[in-house]
């Protein structure tokens, strides 16, 4: 599943700032993806401290900044944004099908609030 492998890069990541600032834990991780149909804060949330037990970003709070999924209309071209993701839209414009960009499911690591450390 997509959703586990950005949770397992997103962790590892933070593990790796943990390790290189000699910090205890991460408090908040903020991160901004796409609104999807496979996560929402709750489930990002669940999934990342289950990976995450026994690790020393196991307290670790995500923050998520969700950006609008795009859909483009399949007849004529019209782009609309959404931030409630559903598999299709109808276009405003013309009353077709619009179909979900591909940029649906890029998403970043945007700052990781490092706890403890003797720095
Ligand atoms: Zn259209």
């Amino acid at each position: 599943m997509h959703e586990v492998s950005m949770i397992k890069k997103i962790l590892e990541l933070t593990l790796r700032q943990i390790e290189e600032h000699h910090a205890e834990s991460a408090s908040v991780i903020r991160i901004s993806m796409a609104v999807s149909d496979h996560l929402n804060d709750s489930g990002a949330q669940s999934l990342f401290s289950s990976l995450a037990a026994h690790t020393a970003a196991k307290h670790a709070q995500l923050a998520i900044h969700w950006n609008p999924a795009v859909y483009r209309c399949v007849a004529c071209g019209e782009q609309i944004s959404s931030l409630a993701f559903v598999p299709y839209m109808d276009c405003p414009v013309c009353g077709k099908m619009a179909m979900p960009g591909p940029q649906t499911h890029e998403w970043s690591l945007d700052e990781i609030v490092l706890e403890g450390g003797a720095e």
